[in-house]
């Protein structure tokens, strides 16, 4: 048995990151011994994951599903022997809708959110005129960029693929994801793919042509067996409560409180946390890995370092609101065969999307039932989060009956606000991620992960979780 001091770590945030932090940081101390306290400030774990299930209804409050492709993700599933209660996206609605003047069109087969995959998809396609299809078509012509500074998503997606399939398919998807301005959001931080596709095969075109060869070729069993996306039979929270059970079992300490401030004493990391009352207490650690959003994180460091605390505050979040509502399948005219719509801004809709949830998943809806999920606000409607519960069902419902035909009073509502809750990866975000690393560099035992940093998707935010434990691995204390 090892005679080396145990490994003191406090992770901070109980979102996806800091567990996902905390359950690397049991691997890597194994054999050392460890003592791993991670505090929590709200009064639940899981962070922005969470899975309601009432009458018969079950539903997503936030993410509700993620990338088979990425490995991080299904590594994850089967370290916690979640292999058996994935579920891919039904196959048949492994589709997205565009709502264009009055009526739901798909998007053109083979289109991946900037990737034009099929040419008879284009030509084909109801969404855009014949300019716009030609436009579209000559993307693979479009030279290179050779200019130096980052282009925005609007910009690059206007260059290459022209502003009317900008306008009508690059923009509402992009919203789908980061609810975000794409003239502001980053092409290198945001969309790094899309953008070594031009660089490394010439075209975006191109790219993805090469890209479905190697799917089509690759032994990956996740993305064949399940599509692109899967989720949890009883929902995206299975994957957070596993992992706390598993942490639990491993030893790792939780305390459900509020971290002020991080700082480095005589005796190593402190931890200045106030619990529920008001009393305020310091722990001491040899590791710290602060594993909140940007802006909190930054309150707790601005005395340690108050550079680093300028970066992480300027990293700008956005909010929006998910309305779920349920209704008796007869009541929705829509055929819902898709997995869900979204909805252009040059349309002047207030809905940025719907998901019909009971069609990408089994057992949401009782049966006979249906249940969709109308994503309001995003980054250029900030107003609709602070609606009040009235206005806001009222919203939903409204553009629900606009949009897939639903009638009558819904027979279940859920609301769900995320104020402030994606990150938005604007221009510049990597530089400014490049300077906060430098910055965490130069205090040894400390380390940053979530969703601030290197992507907002599941598997990466795991990914940071496990790059921050392996970052402060070799920690001593003192
Ligand atoms: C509405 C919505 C839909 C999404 N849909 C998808 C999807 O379909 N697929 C997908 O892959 N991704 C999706 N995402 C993204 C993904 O879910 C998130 O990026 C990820 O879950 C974030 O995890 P995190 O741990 O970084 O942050 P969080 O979940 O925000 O966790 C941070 C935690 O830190 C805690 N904390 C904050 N301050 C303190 C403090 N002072 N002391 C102690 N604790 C503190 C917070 O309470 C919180 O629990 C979605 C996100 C949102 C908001």
């Amino acid at each position: 048995m090892s005679h080396a001091p145990a490994l003191r770590v406090v992770v901070i945030g109980g979102g996806l990151a800091g567990l996902a932090a905390a359950e690397a940081v049991t691997e890597h101390a194994a054999g050392r011994g460890h003592a791993v306290t991670l505090i929590e400030a709200g009064r639940r774990l899981g962070g922005v994951l969470a899975t309601t299930r009432r009458d018969g209804w079950l539903v997503e409050r936030s993410a509700d599903c993620f990338l088979a492709a990425r490995p991080e993700g299904i590594a994850l599933v089967d370290r916690l022997g979640l292999r058996g209660e994935l579920l891919g996206v039904d196959p048949r609605v492994r589709r997205a809708l565009v709502w264009q003047r009055g009526r739901t069109v798909p998007v053109p087969s083979g289109f991946r959110l900037l990737a034009p995959g099929r040419v008879g998809g284009i030509l084909h396609t109801a969404l855009l005129s014949p300019l716009g299809r030609l436009r579209l078509l000559a993307e693979r012509w479009v030279p290179r960029r050779h200019e130096a500074g980052e282009e925005s998503l609007e910009q690059f997606a206007v260059r290459r693929l022209g502003r009317q399939a900008f306008e009508r398919l690059v923009q509402p998807l992009a919203a789908g994801i980061w609810t975000a301005d794409p003239a502001r959001l980053g092409m290198a931080a945001a969309c790094p793919e899309f953008l070594a596709m031009e660089r490394d095969f010439g075209s975006l075109w191109a790219g993805e042509r090469a890209r479905l060869r190697t799917v089509a070729t690759t032994e990956d069993a996740a993305g064949a067996r399940y599509g692109q996306f899967v989720t949890f039979a009883a929902g995206m929270q299975t994957l957070t409560d596993r992992l706390a059970e598993r942490l639990r079992s491993a030893g790792v300490e939780f305390l459900m409180e509020r971290v002020t401030r991080v700082d480095r004493g005589a005796d190593g990391w402190r931890v200045a946390i106030v619990d529920a009352v008001g009393v305020d207490r310091t722990l001491t650690a040899d590791a710290v890995i602060v594993a909140t959003r940007g802006p909190a994180a930054a309150a707790m460091v601005a005395s340690l370092d108050p550079r680093l605390a300028t970066d992480l505050a300027g990293i700008v979040y956005a909010g929006s609101v998910i309305v779920s509502l349920g209704y008796p399948r007869t009541h929705v005219a829509h055929p819902l065969d898709a997995a869900g719509m979204v909805v252009p801004r040059v349309a002047g809709r207030r809905a940025l999307a719907v998901s019909f949830s009971s069609s990408k998943f089994p057992h949401r809806a009782p049966p006979g039932h249906v249940l969709v999920r109308v994503f309001l606000g995003g980054v250029f409607d900030p107003a609709a989060l602070v609606l009040d519960d009235g206005a806001m069902v009222e919203l939903a419902t409204r553009e629900a009956s606009d949009l897939i035909g639903a009638t009558g009073e819904p027979q279940f509502v859920q609301i769900d606000r995320w104020a402030d809750a994606m990150p938005q990866y604007h221009v510049g975000h990597n530089e400014r991620v490049a300077r906060i690393e430098a910055a965490v560099e130069s205090h040894p035992g400390l380390a940053l992960a979530g969703a601030a940093y290197h992507g907002v998707g599941i598997p990466q935010v795991i990914a940071s979780g496990r790059s921050a434990a392996a970052a402060i691995s070799g920690s001593a204390r003192g």
